[in-house]
């Protein structure tokens, strides 16, 4: 028989995707990894093993403890998977703008959620930042992943992504460009294949306009997950050699484009990237080989980028001129 022991092990080996339409009068080769196939539909599982596995063993995470994390998205379910199986509590903080789906979908692995005020200033007792500290304080057991600066999130990608890319492309991969949120994905992976190939892979970044990633201001804009208004520790800025911004209009384009013309319902976060890859791609020949990674599915965005009336109120289905900026519209 031919099965596994425990959801866990399904984290990982993700498959790689050539891309074939969006790529039309590309020579290079594009290829897509599609981290929705992770048990817990993204990328986020692999560092959600790699942070509890690491926390287990310092014994910063004891049998029984509790998980205490301020997210509301992708990292949230891995960690409820992950804690599940191996017993332990999670608690996570959110801010009372995330849906109820989202909230609804941590729920429903078990996960205890908390929803703070968001129009509360940061020093407020019940601000989202003093919440989970307070919780952390306050459970005992308690232990706080911060994927922001916990080594153990680009570690991941370092011991698992990167050497998959490697042996998927038999070492033919030129470029790898990611998404930039946290810094793992990019960090983790792009350390591993610069090293094994001694620094012929070229790593990208792939940041929304306005973040501080690509020298932006950390004003708002709608690409959920990656970039942000701050630099945190987990973010290794040595690693990408360089780093494309584009624009919430022209991501949400593209993951659109990806439902419709290669069959991948993808995240916002998964369009940008795609966008910062081909804009890359375009200016190589048929011996490159890029590698563009998307972290998540399009389920969760089915009433924003999948809704015609959510994207018009921005104009981002207008074909020509520039799109309003979020800040205009809020
Ligand atoms: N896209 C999505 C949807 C994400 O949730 C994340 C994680 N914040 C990223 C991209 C970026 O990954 P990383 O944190 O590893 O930089």
């Amino acid at each position: 028989m031919q099965y596994h022991d425990s959801i866990i092990e399904l984290v990982g080996d993700t498959p790689l995707l050539r891309l074939n339409k969006v790529t039309e009068g590309i020579r290079a080769t594009v290829l897509a990894k599609v981290e929705y196939f992770n048990p817990g539909g993204s990328v986020k599982d692999r560092i959600a093993v790699r942070m509890i596995e690491a926390a287990e063993a310092s014994g910063a995470l004891k049998p029984g403890g509790t998980i205490v994390e301020p997210t509301s998205g992708n990292t949230g379910v891995g960690l409820a998977i992950v804690a599940q199986q191996k017993g332990y509590k999670c608690i996570f903080v959110c801010p009372d703008k995330v849906s109820t789906d989202k909230i609804n979908v941590l729920r429903a692995y078990g996960a205890e959620v908390v929803v703070c005020p968001t129009a509360v200033d940061p020093e407020h007792p019940d601000s989202y930042y003093n919440v989970s500290d307070r919780l952390v304080r306050e459970t005992p057991g308690a232990w706080k992943p911060d994927q922001y600066s916990n080594p153990d999130n680009p570690r991941s990608h370092y011991e698992t992504t990167g050497p998959e890319l490697w042996e998927q492309t038999e070492g033919r991969i030129t470029h790898f460009v990611a998404g930039v949120g946290t810094g793992g994905t990019i960090g983790g992976t792009g350390r591993y294949l610069k090293e094994i190939s001694e620094g012929r892979v070229r790593v990208v970044g792939a940041d929304p306009e306005g973040s501080v990633y690509s020298g932006g201001s950390g004003r708002p804009y709608l690409i959920e997950g990656v970039g942000e208004d701050f630099w945190p520790s987990a973010y290794d800025p040595e690693i990408p050699d360089e780093i494309v911004a584009v624009s919430d209009k022209d991501a949400f384009r593209m993951t659109r484009r990806l439902a419709r013309e290669e069959g991948l319902l993808v995240g916002g976060s998964c369009g940008m990237a795609v966008v910062a890859a081909l804009e890359v791609a375009k200016k190589l020949t048929e011996d490159d080989v890029v590698v563009v990674l998307l972290p998540d599915s399009g389920r969760g965005y089915l009433s924003k980028i999948f809704n015609d009336e959510w994207m018009n109120d921005y104009g981002f289905l207008d074909e020509t001129g520039s799109s309003a900026r979020v800040a205009d519209v809020l």
